[in-house]
């Protein structure tokens, strides 16, 4: 990421990245016109395309719909704005449905719209179950859990699951198995089940929405977020932040980046339907929410009702917390793009860099996207 950087595209790859000064000297040294397209980022900054593990919606529209149409209208808003690889994560839902919306979504993988899909339940604690149905969560059920893999085809690649109830451990093992990184999260659990949760999963494990869903630090129970904490610290897990400045305050944000670094920090969105609309009523999953000054809660239980999910892009997120929460912004960008894609083991983007897919995000100054490229292809107007 630099503001005097340029970049050379061939078919989707990046084939050549310098100075705009070494650009002019090559040109000059080969005395050709090389046919490379190039880009550049002027005035603002040239950020590789940001990735996005945790994102339900946007744009009045929801994965849960289980409709290929509107998800690819989600896939899309993200896009535009900067995020070139999103996962399509599903809230609890009767099994039925999520069946259904785990189809759709293998379908929009296999159109190259998004890169995979994050179940985040049904398998949670009922005590933390933030905006997902109580009803509709279950204990670890490895034929159910089974039966959702099938449904998706091969596509699901992550899994949120609360790791005190019975039966989680062999759940997460079977998870890690089959390739999905075990992300621990709207949990009740103490210290001690997080960190062997983690310890069990190794590089394969992450913490969902780390502080949202879980009990908060507490000196003499320290609970599940310390113990996120003290695995990030040693390099051994990764923590998602929604850092919307609604779901943490933006010290936290700072305070987390400080004590564990950009490399073991993901910073996703939890984006839903509301995501670039106006406020009002909308859905998650199968739940009425409410927004209102961009913050969704669920609806009829007022100023005290669970956080929703978000309604920002992950470059909002990027801004944020450069902007409040004092994150340097390369470090910010790496906790947007790098991290999250070795997270999901995504190796062709995540950086830029020679023979990496060229997936590049063109910004102003203040950080809005002026030029968004997937694979070399322009997804705005330049
Ligand atoms: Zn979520």
């Amino acid at each position: 990421m630099s503001r005097d950087m340029v970049v050379a595209i061939e078919d989707e790859l990046v084939v050549w990245l310098g100075t705009r000064r070494a650009w002019v000297e090559r040109l000059a040294a080969t005395g050709s016109e090389d046919d490379w397209p190039t880009v550049e980022a002027h005035d603002g900054y040239l950020l590789p395309g940001l990735v996005d593990v945790h994102c339900h919606g946007a744009a009045g529209h929801d994965f849960s719909e289980a409709d290929v149409r509107s998800a690819e209208v989600v896939a899309a808003h993200h896009r535009r704005h900067g995020t070139t690889s999103l996962v399509a994560s599903l809230v609890t839902a009767p099994v039925p449905d999520l069946l259904r919306a785990l189809a759709a979504c293998a379908d929009l993988v296999d159109a190259g719209e998004v890169f995979g899909i994050h179940l985040e339940g049904p398998f949670l604690s009922v005590a933390r179950c933030g905006a997902h149905n109580p009803a509709l969560l279950r204990m670890p059920d490895e034929a159910l859990f089974d039966q959702l893999l099938e449904a998706g085809r091969g596509h699901v690649r992550s899994l949120t699951y609360a790791p005190e109830l019975p039966g989680a451990s062999r759940l997460a093992a079977r998870a890690v198995r089959a390739g999905l990184v075990a992300s621990v999260g709207h949990t009740d659990g103490d210290f001690a089940t997080t960190a062997e949760a983690i310890r069990a999963t190794g590089m394969a494990s992450s913490v969902t929405h780390l502080f949202n869903a879980m009990p908060p630090v507490h000196h003499r129970a320290p609970g599940p977020a310390a113990a996120a904490l003290a695995a990030a610290a040693r390099g051994e897990t990764v923590v998602e932040l929604v850092a919307d400045g609604v779901h943490l305050g933006d010290e936290t944000v700072g305070a987390v980046f400080d004590m564990v670094g950009a490399n073991q920090v993901a910073l996703v969105t939890d984006a839903m339907a509301a995501t670039g609309q106006p406020d009002g009523r909308y859905r998650l999953g199968p739940l009425e929410v409410r927004v209102e000054a961009g913050v969704a809660r669920l609806d009829g239980r007022g100023e005290q009702a669970p956080i929703a999910g978000g309604t920002t892009r992950l470059l909002d997120v990027v801004r944020r917390c450069v902007r409040h929460a004092g994150v340097d912004l390369h470090d910010a960008v790496t906790a947007a793009s790098a991290t999250p894609a070795r997270l999901l083991g995504l190796e062709e983007v995540g950086v830029i860099a020679t023979g990496r897919r060229a997936d590049l995000v063109i910004t102003d100054r203040d950080l809005f996207a002026i030029e968004v490229l997937r694979g070399g292809v322009a997804v705005t107007p330049a």
